[in-house]
């Protein structure tokens, strides 16, 4: 160590110099406590709370005409945000619509692309990803008369961590259809070569999507010059958009002329939408895969979210990620009570997202404890501690605190006094 990485001192330096320090005053943090969980639900800001108020405003003092006569037109702000969710991930406006959820949205993405066919039957994913998406996958070999054991490959882990992209490419067989991968994984954090992926993917014919709850607005992607044929994420997370917040889709532009599997009123051509034909006249671009009427409250605190992000930029908050995370672990490595944790993220700033996973056999008694001193960070059953320094919102100061209470919970064993077992959620 060349400086005590290790010191108040040090931390208040870098906290000094951080040009987006003064992001931190638009979000309401609890006092006292360090908020470490924003890859699971980020935090509410002054900005989305006031925008979920002039939606309120806007109901109570237009109501019908709120669908068109405001400042911020119901009828369009789906498409007004999916605008700003494309900047975030390297997409044109007309390919991106918030819509649905992550969930709903994988639906909607495997009715319209999973087309099996006698010599292309299989789904490509891995056994790592979030339980969710392969349920859905699950769901469309059934309607198609498939079998899960046996049409959906699914991609082990050598390490139950990590995944090697050459051995995914591996598995790009010529009977795969489809592949779904997540941009960075759930658990340890992850972040695959999405375009060494894609690449290899259409070389063999393969149509590509990606589940990026855990990357947008954590990590910048290129999406449409990768040539990635589709993707869905959360808005809950790195978004800050609110528990059940309205999702978002891409789809390139290049399967435009293509009908979504799933038909709904609100994937009309809006101008011809309330001409209520029983004939379906799609939107141009990616509002296509709409269902209904938008969730207008879940949608509204993205208004506010966003503009926070336009304002710090996606790339400054990058970097700023990069060098918590990398904080964090350097730390770890160098204090004599940590040295021994296990840190399943990929050491590269090219291959690991927004958060570090530290394993330990009590990992659930010492989230309770980092808990109980007002650190929030998030378990994962059975033995994952995540922990993720949000651009934002958090400082080194805040990442210090963290890796030196997890120190001193080691080294006087007071995790000892939880119970080492989960509750409900985390
Ligand atoms: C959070 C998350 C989801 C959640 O899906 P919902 O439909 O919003 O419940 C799905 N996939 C991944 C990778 C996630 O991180």
């Amino acid at each position: 160590m060349t400086k005590q990485l290790n010191t108040i001192d040090y931390a208040a330096e870098k906290d000094k110099k951080d040009p987006l320090a003064r992001f931190a005053k638009e979000f309401y943090i609890q006092k006292g406590k360090t908020y470490l969980d924003g890859n699971s639900l980020g935090l509410l800001s002054k900005r989305s709370e006031q925008s979920v108020i002039k939606l309120l405003e806007a109901w109570k003092t237009h109501a019908i005409d709120g669908w068109s006569d405001t400042q911020q037109p119901w009828f369009t702000l789906s498409e007004t945000i999916g605008a700003k969710m494309a900047n975030l991930i390297g997409a044109n406006a007309h390919e991106v619509i918030a819509t649905g959820s992550t969930t709903i949205n994988l639906h909607q993405l495997l009715a319209t692309f999973y087309e099996p066919t006698d010599k292309k039957p299989f789904i490509l994913s891995e056994t790592l990803n979030f339980p969710t998406d392969i349920y859905a996958m699950q769901s469309h070999l059934k309607i198609h008369g498939l079998h899960s054991e046996k049409h959906l490959k699914l991609i082990k882990s050598e390490d139950g961590y990590t995944l090697s992209e050459d051995a995914i490419i591996e598995a790009m067989t010529d009977d795969i259809k489809i592949i779904i991968l997540s941009s960075v994984l759930y658990r340890s954090g992850q972040l695959l070569n999405m375009r060494k992926l894609t690449t290899a993917a259409h070389e063999r014919g393969i149509l590509i999507g990606f589940d990026l709850c855990h990357s947008i607005g954590s990590v910048p992607h290129q999406l449409s010059e990768m040539g990635v044929d589709f993707a869905f994420w959360c808005t809950y997370k790195h978004l800050n958009g609110g528990p059940g917040s309205v999702a978002g889709l891409y789809v390139n532009e290049r399967h435009h002329a293509k009908t979504p599997g799933l038909l709904g009123w609100f994937g009309s051509d809006k101008q011809v939408q309330f001409d209520m034909e029983p004939t379906f006249t799609k939107a141009a671009g990616a509002g296509a895969y709409q269902l209904g009427t938008p969730h207008l409250l879940s949608l509204s605190p993205l208004i506010g979210s966003l503009e926070l992000i336009e304002e710090a930029g996606i790339g400054p908050m990058r970097e700023k990620s990069l060098n918590l995370t990398q904080y964090l672990r350097d730390l770890l490595e160098s204090l004599p009570e940590t040295t021994n944790l296990l840190i399943r993220t990929p050491k590269n700033d090219e291959r690991r997202g927004g958060h570090i996973l530290i394993e330990h056999p009590e990992a659930a008694r010492i989230c309770k404890a980092l808990k109980s001193e007002g650190i929030i960070p998030d378990f994962r059953s059975p033995n994952g501690i995540r922990i993720a320094p949000v651009a934002l919102y958090n400082s080194y100061s805040d990442v210090l605190h963290c890796a030196l209470t997890l120190a001193t919970i080691l080294k006087n064993r007071t995790y000892k006094n939880y119970e080492n077992t989960r509750g409900v959620i985390a």
